[in-house]
């Protein structure tokens, strides 16, 4: 039996018109303030997308541009200035940061109402904390797309595979959380086999940027499997999961592209309208 496609084009879809509606009722509108470094490629086809995201549901896009060559007082002047600026709401430092420049350090700097990524340590302990504050794109996004089709999280058992600060750990503490209660193991590179990890999770998400890595002998029939990674290969875009074997054993299954991708870039419209909405409260 073939698993239902978790459609996270069409949740984003959704979720853009919701934010292009309540932004149409605010009377201003909101600002994101992108931040793109260096001349990597993708990043600058993230942001691209990013700002047009931005104006098509009516929030302004305000884009900085600086060379690879800008020094970390630079970048971290000019991220004073927008934490300063009253029109800005959303602070998007785009990553990953070219060369030496520490990227810790600068998102430490962003104003954590203006975290529209939500990976300033103060947002990242509220999240520890279970306290409403501005969450992660890719883990709000990858929440949202369950929700939206109905797949129950609660007392089930998920495993994320990866435990990055982006990704696995705030995915994991989401999942975890008061009133989405799943049980929640949080595998990574040195998890002993993790085929039989992965096969206890009625929810499994693979978050490792390791092309095919979960076959459909990871996988409890009837799971509901995410597939976060994207991989640049000479077959294109590919995500974590062998996604025509799994969908076999699946109950349901995020297509690479078209699932989590979408869902974060939506997300962090959300994010953009939820800063504003406390800053200008
Ligand atoms: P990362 O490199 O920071 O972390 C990868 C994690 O996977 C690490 O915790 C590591 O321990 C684990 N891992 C690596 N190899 C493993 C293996 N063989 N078995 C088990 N665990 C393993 O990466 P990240 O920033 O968390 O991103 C992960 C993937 O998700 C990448 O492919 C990235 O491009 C993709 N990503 C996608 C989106 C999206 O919107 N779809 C957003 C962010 C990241």
């Amino acid at each position: 039996m073939s698993a239902l496609l978790l459609d996270g084009k069409a949740v984003a879809q959704t979720v853009k018109a919701e934010v292009a509606a309540d932004v149409a009722s605010l009377g201003y509108s909101p600002g994101l303030a992108t931040v793109l470094v260096g001349d990597d490629p993708a990043s600058h086809a993230y942001v691209r997308g990013k700002r047009s995201d931005a104006e098509e549901v009516g929030i302004v896009s305000m884009h900085h541009e600086l060379s690879a060559s800008v020094s970390q007082r630079e970048l971290e002047a000019l991220i004073n200035d927008l934490n300063m600026d009253d029109s800005v709401d959303g602070i998007l430092l785009q990553l990953p940061l070219p060369g030496d420049l520490g990227a810790e350090r600068i998102v430490s700097r962003i104003d954590p109402a203006k975290d529209v990524d939500g990976l300033h340590p103060y947002n990242l302990g509220l999240l520890v904390l279970d306290k409403p504050g501005l969450r992660p794109c890719t883990p709000s996004g990858i929440m949202r797309i369950l929700a939206d089709h109905g797949v129950s999280v609660f007392g089930k058992t998920a495993v994320v595979i990866g435990r990055s600060f982006l990704v696995g750990r705030p995915l994991a503490l989401m999942l975890a959380s008061k009133g989405v209660d799943a049980t929640v193991t949080m595998a990574h590179s040195r998890t002993a086999v993790l085929a039989e990890v992965a096969r206890g999770a009625d929810i499994l998400v693979a978050a490792a940027g390791v092309p095919g890595l979960v076959t459909a002998e990871f996988v409890k029939p009837g799971a509901a499997v995410i597939d976060v990674g994207i991989s640049r290969t000479d077959r294109g875009l590919v995500g974590d999961v062998t996604f025509d074997s799994v969908r076999e054993v699946a109950g349901s299954i995020t297509p690479v592209p078209g699932g989590v991708g979408p869902m974060t870039r939506a997300m962090l419209l959300a994010n953009t309208l939820e800063a504003a909405r406390a800053r200008r409260a």
